[in-house]
């Protein structure tokens, strides 16, 4: 099992693969997400089963169209972030540069605490604050959270978008992120992969 870390846009947004080299899940879709796919499923071989994102936010999913078009595999993320996808249009305040397709979720996330797809089960951690309906996917067997813009390294995600909340924000890391093992090791949306363990000493977001 083993997770590539593909950084596109200008928004420098992290998109990740999980493989075991038969199968295979994407982690958000940001701008070149597609491409990165292509070259690496060619090269092992394996099938993307989903594409799943961790919040609908532009910049995470420009390439969601794309991904879902051209590897035939079913979209998900939660049914509070699901306008943003359908509709992206209603985020071109903060976003004037770049066009975004639209994309209709194949399955609305709700309020499944699971979600097993092949050979990989992920738990579900709902972490509102930075976006409502913001999705981390725990992936227990080794330990690893695909946490999109909730916490970062030395960081959090910003709290001044459209449905966001400071306070929201700092109880879903608290009460949620930090309820995991300590040696979890984090991958954000944006910059340097972490541990719940680092963050829950020296975070000076959260303390
Ligand atoms: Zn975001
Ligand atoms: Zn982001």
């Amino acid at each position: 099992m083993r997770t590539d870390t593909f950084c596109g846009g200008i928004a420098e947004t992290n998109g990740y693969l999980l493989t075991d080299g038969r199968e295979a899940v994407a982690f958000d879709a940001p701008e070149g997400m597609a491409d990165f796919l292509d070259a690496r499923l060619r090269e092992s071989g394996a099938k993307l089963a989903a594409l799943l994102l961790t919040h609908g936010h532009w910049d995470h999913i420009v390439d969601a169209a794309a991904i879902r078009e051209r590897f035939k595999a079913p979209v998900m993320i939660h049914r509070d972030c699901a306008r943003l996808l359908e509709q992206p249009a209603v985020q071109a305040a903060f976003n004037p540069f770049v066009e975004v397709l639209p994309c209709i979720p194949d399955r609305r996330l709700d309020a499944e605490t699971k979600l097993e797809l092949g050979p990989f089960c992920f738990g579900l951690l709902l972490c509102p604050g930075h976006c409502p309906g913001s999705l981390c996917f725990h992936y227990a067997a080794k330990q690893w959270l695909f946490g999109g813009d909730v916490l970062f390294a030395g960081g959090v995600g910003r709290w001044d978008l459209p449905g966001g909340s400071q306070k929201a924000l700092i109880a879903s890391i608290r009460e949620k992120i930090f309820a995991l093992p300590e040696d979890t090791k984090v991958f954000p949306g944006h910059g340097p992969a972490t541990t719940v363990g680092r963050e829950r000493r020296g975070n000076p977001y959260v303390h």
